[in-house]
């Protein structure tokens, strides 16, 4: 174990704080407990048929504990290794090795081999998802035959912080089933669904690239700030008594937080409305839980991230009804599915694009396939049958496009009325404006639009072409530029002169630094995640409208990257 403090500076992934002791898995997951199970042993048949039943209890077990904070569909993936295990051919195979006289760990190893060379020479697309859920799950009866019965400890992860090169969904929400404290990601990028997913769940989450995460050991203390994308490896007591307070109120809303108003205004009396950023049911809990006004985003691609196929479009009704009766008659904004870039349906096979957010992404890939968007819109059409839901698009590039997309949900709330079936038949339609031509032409979208949202993660990196998932380029990722604030400034102008609601979301819409700017462009909306609504709240209570009016003024009148963060209190030493 290592007695020097030592500190890493990553990307936060899902916010956070935690302390607990590393546990480290630098190979791929593919390999986790397959190599290491003891190779000596003395296990007998009836070890193996123990070790079966134990794991079908524990998967069994995962669902249960996992359906209570998710959506059925994310149970699927444990429904998949539930389905290998109940497989007789699989079991079979093993069980006819071990009577022959194999040892059981060569026995079970050698029919996951066995399988996994038979999945790679098929074209099958999920044949990666296959071996990922068929080695997930030998490694769980592994451990569960090295530990001979104690099914109690087994993926107890309680105290724990796992390092690790590798991570797919289905870990996520296994090690949140066995409670580990946080993860630390060492390679591969964080992709976006991974990063919703892990907050969703409250998974604290960084992504470092750092050397001297590979010479941590299992067991060594560690201190993960998660909001800052920061980790301490044998933090010294001066650290962690810094972090004291924020380690104490991990987990649910604090009463302090409950105790949030219902409606928010600044110092000087000015409404705004806080609305909650979600990716899961669970989020529309806590949403409702923390007062948000409404859901001003929704983003809609966790049920088509993190499973095998397609949702069906009574699939993606249920999730969106649940989200629907969470919220009451409260605003709600479904965003239609934003897939591309990085985030990618593993059972969908796409071309390779060399620039993939620069590829088929967003309002770009529904249009591409029609039929997805189809279902989709329905299945929202249906879940806001007896509330105003609202409908936005992502990504959307012009007029032209917005046009189409509102034909079409027309023409499928005319089909719905037609057969009969109770649906939302006039929702608001509105756009994203996330790319630098949307806000060239967002007075025309404005006049088209319902209302508008600026997708600020998008604004910020296709006006400055910086990939927001490079941890290499992420200091020059500034919202703060001036051109990102004199573009978010046409916008509100648009829609102001227009009469139409905006709103701001993606990170900047809960930035210290930026609220006083955007409450003093004019802002009045902003869609933020629900843990952040009663910070934002006290922080906008600060906030004097017509001071902040002249703060944006100055802001925005910077002739440089560097006078603008000082106006607003940034420290940025990079150069520009
Ligand atoms: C954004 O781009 O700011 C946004 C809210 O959309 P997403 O982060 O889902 O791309
Ligand atoms: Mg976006």
């Amino acid at each position: 174990m290592t007695t020097q403090p030592r500190f890493v500076r990553g990307q936060p992934a899902s916010e956070g704080v935690v302390k607990g002791l590393a546990i480290v898995k630098s190979r791929a997951p593919d390999d986790f407990a397959v190599q290491e199970a003891p190779a000596q042993n003395a296990w007998t048949l009836e070890d193996f048929l123990r070790a079966l039943t134990q794991t079908r209890d524990q998967l069994a077990l995962f669902q249960k504990t996992i359906q209570e904070r998710v959506t059925e569909q994310v149970t699927q993936i444990f429904a998949a290794h539930l389905a290998i295990l109940d497989d007789p051919e699989f079991t079979g195979r093993i069980r006819r090795r071990i009577e022959n006289g194999a040892a059981v760990r060569e026995a079970i190893t050698g029919v996951w081999s066995e399988y996994v060379s038979a999945l790679s020479n098929t074209a099958n697309p999920y044949m990666k998802e296959k071996v990922q859920d068929l080695t997930d799950l030998v490694n769980r009866l592994l451990s569960n035959l090295a530990r001979s019965g104690s099914a109690g400890r087994v993926g107890d992860y309680r105290g724990r912080i796992l390092i690790t090169s590798s991570l797919f969904p289905s870990d996520i929400l296994r090690l949140v089933a066995e409670k580990v404290e946080g993860v630390v990601l060492t390679a591969g990028g964080v992709t976006a669904h991974l990063s919703v997913l892990a907050r969703s769940l409250e998974l604290p989450m960084v992504l470092a690239d750092a050397a001297i995460l590979g010479t941590v050991v299992d067991g060594t203390p560690l201190l993960v700030d998660a909001h800052h994308g920061l980790i301490y490896i044998d933090p010294p007591p001066a650290v962690l008594a810094n972090y004291k307070s924020l380690l104490e109120t991990r987990g649910k809303p604090s009463p302090e937080e409950r105790d949030v108003q219902p409606h928010t205004r600044t110092k000087d009396g000015r409404s705004i409305r806080l609305l909650a950023a979600i990716g899961l049911v669970s989020e529309a809990k806590l949403a409702a839980d923390l007062k948000a006004e409404g859901i001003g985003l929704y983003r809609s691609e966790m049920p088509f991230l993190i499973r095998n196929g397609f949702p069906s479009e009574d699939e993606q009704y249920t999730v969106y009804r649940k989200i629907a009766e969470e919220m009451g008659q409260r605003e709600i904004v479904f965003r239609t599915l934003d897939i591309g870039g990085d985030k990618i349906l593993r059972y969908f096979p796409t071309q390779q694009e060399s620039n993939p957010f620069l590829g088929l992404r967003g309002i770009r890939f529904t249009f591409r396939h029609q039929e997805i968007f189809d279902t989709q819109v329905r299945a929202m059409l249906r879940a806001g049958f007896d509330r105003p839901i609202k409908i936005m698009f992502p990504l959307v590039p012009s007029v032209d496009s917005f046009l189409f997309a509102k034909r079409l949900v027309k023409k499928l709330a005319a089909d719905l009325a037609a057969a009969g079936a109770p649906h939302q038949a006039a929702p608001d339609i509105g756009a994203m404006i996330e790319l630098p031509c949307a806000v060239g032409m967002a007075a025309e979208l404005a006049e088209e639009a319902d209302f508008l949202s600026i997708g600020t993660n998008d604004l910020v990196q296709y006006m400055l072409a910086i990939d927001r998932t490079n941890e290499q380029i992420a200091d020059w990722y500034v919202p703060w530029h001036p051109a990102v604030l004199r573009a978010i400034r046409f916008v509100v102008e648009a829609a102001v002169s227009r009469g139409k609601p905006l709103s701001v979301c993606g990170d900047m819409a809960s930035s210290e630094e930026l609220t006083p700017v955007l409450v003093g462009m004019g802002i009045t909306n902003f869609t933020i995640p629900p843990r952040s609504i009663p910070r934002m709240q006290k922080l906008i209570q600060t906030i004097d409208a017509s001071a902040a009016k002249a703060l944006a003024e100055k802001v925005l009148a910077s002739r440089t990257v560097a006078e603008a963060a000082a106006l607003i209190g940034v420290k940025w030493k990079a150069e520009y």
